[in-house]
Protein backbone atom coordinates (compact mmCIF):
# COMPACT_ATOMS: atom_id res chain seq x y z
CA UNK A 1 0.00 0.00 0.00
CA UNK A 2 1.17 3.57 -0.61
CA UNK A 3 0.79 6.27 2.22
CA UNK A 4 -1.84 8.69 1.70
CA UNK A 5 -0.93 11.98 0.77
CA UNK A 6 -1.07 14.43 3.55
CA UNK A 7 -4.55 17.34 3.17
CA UNK A 8 -4.08 20.74 3.22
CA UNK A 9 -0.73 21.22 1.15
CA UNK A 10 -1.12 23.70 -1.95
CA UNK A 11 0.46 23.82 -4.76
CA UNK A 12 1.45 25.70 -7.73
CA UNK A 13 1.79 24.35 -10.71
CA UNK A 14 2.42 25.21 -15.04
CA UNK A 15 1.92 23.52 -18.23
CA UNK A 16 4.05 20.41 -19.87
CA UNK A 17 5.77 17.35 -19.51
CA UNK A 18 8.72 16.75 -18.10
CA UNK A 19 11.52 13.97 -20.17
CA UNK A 20 12.98 11.29 -18.16
CA UNK A 21 14.68 9.33 -21.13
CA UNK A 22 15.93 6.51 -18.33
CA UNK A 23 12.71 5.00 -18.00
CA UNK A 24 12.12 2.40 -20.57
CA UNK A 25 9.39 2.70 -22.66
CA UNK A 26 6.71 0.42 -24.73
CA UNK A 27 7.31 -0.88 -27.96
CA UNK A 28 4.78 1.55 -30.48
CA UNK A 29 1.85 -0.42 -32.36
CA UNK A 30 2.06 2.16 -35.39
CA UNK A 31 5.23 1.52 -37.36
CA UNK A 32 4.61 5.35 -38.76
CA UNK A 33 4.18 7.41 -35.54
CA UNK A 34 7.26 5.25 -34.08
CA UNK A 35 9.34 6.37 -36.89
CA UNK A 36 7.93 9.99 -37.29
CA UNK A 37 8.91 10.19 -33.73
CA UNK A 38 12.35 8.68 -34.48
CA UNK A 39 12.84 11.29 -37.23
CA UNK A 40 11.00 13.99 -35.89
CA UNK A 41 8.58 15.28 -38.12
CA UNK A 42 4.60 14.95 -37.92
CA UNK A 43 3.05 11.21 -38.06
CA UNK A 44 0.74 10.83 -41.18
CA UNK A 45 -3.45 10.76 -40.40
CA UNK A 46 -4.03 7.38 -39.50
CA UNK A 47 -6.88 5.09 -39.09
CA UNK A 48 -6.92 3.45 -35.82
CA UNK A 49 -10.44 1.53 -35.79
CA UNK A 50 -13.56 1.78 -38.02
CA UNK A 51 -15.15 5.53 -37.37
CA UNK A 52 -11.41 6.40 -35.22
CA UNK A 53 -8.53 8.15 -37.23
CA UNK A 54 -5.65 9.99 -35.33
CA UNK A 55 -3.27 12.74 -36.53
CA UNK A 56 -1.20 15.03 -34.90
CA UNK A 57 -0.73 18.82 -34.43
CA UNK A 58 2.39 20.21 -33.86
CA UNK A 59 3.22 23.46 -31.46
CA UNK A 60 5.51 25.14 -30.72
CA UNK A 61 8.87 24.42 -28.62
CA UNK A 62 8.87 22.16 -25.78
CA UNK A 63 8.67 18.39 -25.25
CA UNK A 64 7.11 16.98 -27.17
CA UNK A 65 6.22 18.33 -30.20
CA UNK A 66 2.81 17.31 -31.65
CA UNK A 67 -0.38 15.97 -29.86
CA UNK A 68 -2.12 13.00 -31.28
CA UNK A 69 -5.97 14.30 -31.60
CA UNK A 70 -8.21 11.62 -32.22
CA UNK A 71 -11.53 11.86 -34.39
CA UNK A 72 -14.68 9.59 -33.69
CA UNK A 73 -17.34 9.36 -36.18
CA UNK A 74 -20.59 8.92 -34.44
CA UNK A 75 -23.55 7.10 -35.88
CA UNK A 76 -25.12 9.77 -37.40
CA UNK A 77 -22.17 11.14 -39.04
CA UNK A 78 -21.10 13.79 -36.74
CA UNK A 79 -17.18 13.77 -35.72
CA UNK A 80 -16.45 14.28 -32.19
CA UNK A 81 -12.39 14.85 -31.20
CA UNK A 82 -10.91 14.63 -28.39
CA UNK A 83 -8.33 16.56 -27.50
CA UNK A 84 -8.00 19.38 -30.63
CA UNK A 85 -4.33 19.65 -29.98
CA UNK A 86 -2.93 23.67 -29.51
CA UNK A 87 -3.10 26.53 -31.39
CA UNK A 88 -1.90 30.00 -30.59
CA UNK A 89 -3.28 31.87 -33.22
CA UNK A 90 -6.83 30.33 -33.94
CA UNK A 91 -5.47 28.91 -37.05
CA UNK A 92 -7.28 25.58 -37.84
CA UNK A 93 -5.27 25.05 -41.20
CA UNK A 94 -3.76 21.18 -39.57
CA UNK A 95 -7.10 19.87 -38.38
CA UNK A 96 -8.80 21.10 -41.42
CA UNK A 97 -6.53 18.94 -43.67
CA UNK A 98 -6.27 16.08 -41.49
CA UNK A 99 -10.19 15.92 -41.80
CA UNK A 100 -10.07 16.65 -45.67
CA UNK A 101 -7.65 13.48 -45.41
CA UNK A 102 -10.08 11.50 -44.04
CA UNK A 103 -13.10 12.92 -46.36
CA UNK A 104 -14.47 14.80 -43.84
CA UNK A 105 -14.55 18.61 -42.90
CA UNK A 106 -14.30 20.64 -40.23
CA UNK A 107 -18.05 21.52 -40.42
CA UNK A 108 -18.47 17.93 -38.96
CA UNK A 109 -16.71 18.83 -35.82
CA UNK A 110 -20.34 18.50 -33.09
CA UNK A 111 -18.19 17.54 -29.91
CA UNK A 112 -14.76 18.47 -28.44
CA UNK A 113 -14.30 16.29 -25.48
CA UNK A 114 -10.84 17.90 -23.87
CA UNK A 115 -8.76 15.53 -21.37
CA UNK A 116 -7.10 18.51 -19.77
CA UNK A 117 -6.43 21.77 -19.36
CA UNK A 118 -3.02 22.51 -21.19
CA UNK A 119 -2.45 24.52 -23.70
CA UNK A 120 -1.46 21.14 -26.17
CA UNK A 121 -4.72 19.97 -25.70
CA UNK A 122 -7.23 22.42 -25.02
CA UNK A 123 -5.84 25.07 -27.01
CA UNK A 124 -7.69 25.02 -30.16
CA UNK A 125 -11.34 24.22 -28.45
CA UNK A 126 -12.21 27.76 -28.29
CA UNK A 127 -11.43 27.95 -32.05
CA UNK A 128 -13.06 24.95 -33.35
CA UNK A 129 -16.26 26.06 -31.44
CA UNK A 130 -16.41 28.76 -32.88
CA UNK A 131 -16.10 27.78 -36.36
CA UNK A 132 -18.51 25.05 -36.19
CA UNK A 133 -20.78 25.13 -33.51
CA UNK A 134 -19.06 22.43 -31.39
CA UNK A 135 -19.91 21.77 -27.63
CA UNK A 136 -16.20 21.48 -25.75
CA UNK A 137 -16.32 18.79 -22.64
CA UNK A 138 -14.31 19.18 -20.03
CA UNK A 139 -14.10 18.04 -16.63
CA UNK A 140 -15.49 20.65 -14.22
CA UNK A 141 -12.10 20.61 -12.08
CA UNK A 142 -10.38 22.25 -15.40
CA UNK A 143 -13.04 24.59 -15.57
CA UNK A 144 -12.66 25.71 -12.44
CA UNK A 145 -8.68 25.63 -12.80
CA UNK A 146 -8.75 27.81 -15.57
CA UNK A 147 -10.95 30.83 -13.66
CA UNK A 148 -8.14 30.61 -10.84
CA UNK A 149 -5.03 30.88 -13.20
CA UNK A 150 -4.02 34.16 -13.00
CA UNK A 151 -4.79 34.03 -9.32
CA UNK A 152 -3.40 31.33 -8.80
CA UNK A 153 0.12 32.06 -10.36
CA UNK A 154 0.41 35.23 -8.25
CA UNK A 155 -0.02 32.89 -4.99
CA UNK A 156 2.51 30.78 -6.43
CA UNK A 157 4.71 33.77 -5.90
CA UNK A 158 4.92 33.24 -1.74
CA UNK A 159 5.28 29.21 -2.31
CA UNK A 160 8.66 30.05 -4.46
CA UNK A 161 9.56 32.92 -1.67
CA UNK A 162 10.03 29.85 0.78
CA UNK A 163 12.02 27.38 -1.30
CA UNK A 164 14.84 28.78 -0.68
CA UNK A 165 16.45 29.59 -3.97
CA UNK A 166 19.58 31.19 -4.89
CA UNK A 167 18.97 34.65 -5.79
CA UNK A 168 20.16 34.29 -9.43
CA UNK A 169 17.87 31.51 -10.02
CA UNK A 170 14.30 33.57 -8.39
CA UNK A 171 13.34 35.78 -11.05
CA UNK A 172 13.97 32.99 -13.46
CA UNK A 173 11.07 30.93 -11.65
CA UNK A 174 9.08 33.74 -11.06
CA UNK A 175 8.64 34.20 -14.98
CA UNK A 176 8.54 30.47 -15.70
CA UNK A 177 5.84 29.54 -12.76
CA UNK A 178 4.87 32.37 -10.78
CA UNK A 179 2.99 35.63 -11.48
CA UNK A 180 5.18 35.86 -14.80
CA UNK A 181 4.35 32.65 -16.60
CA UNK A 182 2.07 33.10 -19.54
CA UNK A 183 -1.74 32.28 -18.80
CA UNK A 184 -2.58 30.58 -21.79
CA UNK A 185 -6.01 30.84 -22.21
CA UNK A 186 -6.65 34.05 -20.25
CA UNK A 187 -7.25 36.06 -23.58
CA UNK A 188 -10.67 34.12 -24.22
CA UNK A 189 -13.54 35.64 -22.92
CA UNK A 190 -15.35 32.44 -23.83
CA UNK A 191 -16.83 30.20 -21.41
CA UNK A 192 -14.44 27.29 -21.27
CA UNK A 193 -16.65 24.21 -21.51
CA UNK A 194 -20.36 23.65 -22.74
CA UNK A 195 -20.31 20.28 -20.90
CA UNK A 196 -19.04 19.77 -17.41
CA UNK A 197 -17.68 15.60 -17.16
CA UNK A 198 -17.43 13.87 -14.71
CA UNK A 199 -16.02 10.28 -13.78
CA UNK A 200 -18.55 7.69 -15.55
CA UNK A 201 -19.75 10.25 -17.42
CA UNK A 202 -20.91 9.31 -21.21
CA UNK A 203 -19.72 11.75 -23.97
CA UNK A 204 -22.81 12.95 -25.89
CA UNK A 205 -21.72 10.78 -29.29
CA UNK A 206 -24.50 8.59 -30.88
CA UNK A 207 -23.82 5.20 -31.01
CA UNK A 208 -20.17 5.26 -29.04
CA UNK A 209 -19.57 4.67 -26.07
CA UNK A 210 -17.20 6.91 -24.76
CA UNK A 211 -16.94 6.93 -20.95
CA UNK A 212 -15.26 9.44 -18.82
CA UNK A 213 -12.38 8.17 -16.73
CA UNK A 214 -11.15 10.92 -14.00
CA UNK A 215 -7.21 10.21 -13.67
CA UNK A 216 -6.26 13.24 -11.07
CA UNK A 217 -2.64 14.36 -10.93
CA UNK A 218 -0.87 15.77 -13.89
CA UNK A 219 -3.45 17.97 -13.76
CA UNK A 220 -6.50 18.24 -10.67
CA UNK A 221 -9.54 17.40 -13.63
CA UNK A 222 -7.22 15.44 -15.61
CA UNK A 223 -9.94 13.18 -17.52
CA UNK A 224 -9.42 9.57 -20.31
CA UNK A 225 -11.58 8.53 -22.03
CA UNK A 226 -12.69 4.51 -22.35
CA UNK A 227 -14.09 3.13 -25.61
CA UNK A 228 -14.61 -0.43 -24.05
CA UNK A 229 -16.55 -1.89 -27.21
CA UNK A 230 -13.86 -0.63 -29.71
CA UNK A 231 -10.91 -1.84 -27.22
CA UNK A 232 -9.42 2.07 -26.78
CA UNK A 233 -7.97 3.89 -23.82
CA UNK A 234 -7.34 8.03 -24.69
CA UNK A 235 -4.74 8.41 -21.93
CA UNK A 236 -3.91 12.37 -22.68
CA UNK A 237 -1.04 13.06 -20.62
CA UNK A 238 -1.73 10.49 -17.77
CA UNK A 239 -0.05 7.62 -19.35
CA UNK A 240 2.64 8.44 -22.29
CA UNK A 241 4.59 5.51 -23.57
CA UNK A 242 8.28 7.72 -23.06
CA UNK A 243 7.53 10.67 -20.86
CA UNK A 244 7.53 10.67 -17.39
CA UNK A 245 3.96 13.08 -17.09
CA UNK A 246 4.79 15.72 -14.68
CA UNK A 247 2.36 16.14 -11.60
CA UNK A 248 0.69 19.07 -10.33
CA UNK A 249 0.56 21.40 -13.65
CA UNK A 250 -2.52 22.12 -13.40
CA UNK A 251 -2.73 25.45 -10.72
CA UNK A 252 -2.70 24.97 -6.83
CA UNK A 253 -5.05 22.26 -5.47
CA UNK A 254 -5.68 21.22 -1.66
CA UNK A 255 -4.91 17.33 -2.09
CA UNK A 256 -0.85 16.14 -3.12
CA UNK A 257 -1.45 15.76 -6.72
CA UNK A 258 1.38 12.53 -6.32
CA UNK A 259 -0.70 10.84 -4.22
CA UNK A 260 -3.80 11.73 -6.95
CA UNK A 261 -1.26 10.81 -9.49
CA UNK A 262 -0.42 7.21 -7.86
CA UNK A 263 -4.14 6.66 -7.34
CA UNK A 264 -4.88 6.99 -11.03
CA UNK A 265 -2.44 4.89 -11.62
CA UNK A 266 -3.81 2.26 -10.13
CA UNK A 267 -6.98 2.64 -11.58
CA UNK A 268 -6.05 2.56 -15.35
CA UNK A 269 -4.97 -0.67 -14.15
CA UNK A 270 -8.69 -1.71 -15.02
CA UNK A 271 -8.42 -1.05 -18.57
CA UNK A 272 -4.98 -3.49 -19.21
CA UNK A 273 -6.73 -4.96 -22.29
CA UNK A 274 -7.28 -2.31 -24.18
CA UNK A 275 -5.02 -0.16 -27.02
CA UNK A 276 -3.31 2.69 -25.38
CA UNK A 277 -4.44 5.86 -27.49
CA UNK A 278 -2.27 8.66 -25.80
CA UNK A 279 -1.54 12.44 -25.96
CA UNK A 280 1.88 12.29 -27.26
CA UNK A 281 4.08 9.95 -28.94
CA UNK A 282 2.53 6.70 -30.09
CA UNK A 283 -0.21 4.08 -29.33
CA UNK A 284 1.15 1.32 -27.53
CA UNK A 285 -0.67 -1.99 -25.61
CA UNK A 286 -0.26 -3.22 -22.17
CA UNK A 287 -1.00 0.34 -20.13
CA UNK A 288 -0.43 -2.10 -17.10
CA UNK A 289 3.28 -2.33 -17.02
CA UNK A 290 3.83 1.29 -18.65
CA UNK A 291 1.69 2.49 -14.99
CA UNK A 292 3.30 0.17 -13.16
CA UNK A 293 7.22 1.77 -14.73
CA UNK A 294 5.48 5.23 -13.91
CA UNK A 295 5.08 4.18 -10.25
CA UNK A 296 8.43 2.66 -9.32
CA UNK A 297 9.95 5.74 -10.74
CA UNK A 298 7.95 7.88 -8.45
CA UNK A 299 8.35 5.53 -5.47
CA UNK A 300 12.48 5.44 -6.08
CA UNK A 301 12.38 9.18 -6.08
CA UNK A 302 10.03 9.81 -2.57
CA UNK A 303 13.36 7.08 -1.27
CA UNK A 304 15.41 9.36 -2.50
CA UNK A 305 13.77 12.23 -1.03
CA UNK A 306 13.76 10.50 2.16
CA UNK A 307 17.64 9.66 2.14
CA UNK A 308 18.35 13.74 1.26
CA UNK A 309 15.76 14.72 4.26
CA UNK A 310 17.78 12.26 6.87
CA UNK A 311 21.01 13.63 5.93
CA UNK A 312 20.20 17.48 6.18
CA UNK A 313 19.01 19.16 8.93
CA UNK A 314 16.62 21.65 8.56
CA UNK A 315 16.96 22.30 5.57
CA UNK A 316 15.42 24.32 2.64
CA UNK A 317 13.40 23.17 -0.51
CA UNK A 318 16.26 23.52 -2.87
CA UNK A 319 19.01 22.07 -0.57
CA UNK A 320 16.58 19.03 -0.64
CA UNK A 321 16.14 19.08 -4.21
CA UNK A 322 19.57 19.48 -4.89
CA UNK A 323 20.63 15.88 -3.31
CA UNK A 324 17.77 14.46 -5.60
CA UNK A 325 19.25 12.51 -8.60
CA UNK A 326 17.20 14.45 -10.96
CA UNK A 327 18.02 14.04 -14.64
CA UNK A 328 20.53 16.14 -15.70
CA UNK A 329 21.15 17.10 -12.81
CA UNK A 330 19.77 19.92 -10.58
CA UNK A 331 22.63 22.08 -10.78
CA UNK A 332 21.57 22.16 -14.68
CA UNK A 333 18.32 23.23 -14.33
CA UNK A 334 16.39 26.76 -14.36
CA UNK A 335 13.13 28.09 -15.11
CA UNK A 336 10.35 25.66 -15.65
CA UNK A 337 12.47 22.65 -15.51
CA UNK A 338 13.55 24.07 -11.72
CA UNK A 339 10.55 24.92 -10.40
CA UNK A 340 8.92 21.48 -11.04
CA UNK A 341 11.82 19.65 -9.62
CA UNK A 342 11.37 21.47 -6.63
CA UNK A 343 7.61 21.07 -6.40
CA UNK A 344 7.76 17.57 -7.11
CA UNK A 345 10.54 17.15 -4.69
CA UNK A 346 7.65 19.67 -2.24
CA UNK A 347 4.95 16.64 -3.00
CA UNK A 348 6.97 13.18 -2.31
CA UNK A 349 8.38 15.07 1.04
CA UNK A 350 4.24 15.13 1.75
CA UNK A 351 3.82 11.96 0.86
CA UNK A 352 6.36 10.82 3.45
CA UNK A 353 4.65 13.05 6.26
CA UNK A 354 7.93 14.99 6.02
CA UNK A 355 7.35 18.22 4.93
CA UNK A 356 7.03 20.00 8.42
CA UNK A 357 11.37 18.81 8.46
CA UNK A 358 11.09 21.24 5.11
CA UNK A 359 12.44 25.31 6.75
CA UNK A 360 10.37 28.28 5.08
CA UNK A 361 12.39 30.82 5.51
ZN1 LIG B 1 0.31 17.31 -23.36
Amino acid sequence: MRPRPAAGGRYGGAVTTVPTPAVPAPEPISPVQAAALRDGVLPPVEQVRPGVWTLAVPFRGGVPDATLVYVVEAFDGSLALIDPGWSDDDRLEVLRDGLTHIGRSLDDVALVAVTHLHADHLGAAAAVRRATGARVAMHRLEVEALRHERADAAATDADIATWGLPEELRAGVVAAWGSGRRIGLERTAEPFADLLVEDGDLLPVAGRELRALWTPGHTAGHTCFVDQPDGLLFTGDHVLPRINPGIGLGGRTPANPLGAYLASLDRIEGYGDLEVCPGHEYRFRDVVARARTLARHREERTRHVAEALDALASPTLFEVASRVPFSGGIASMSGFLLASALTQTAFHADLLGRADEIRTA
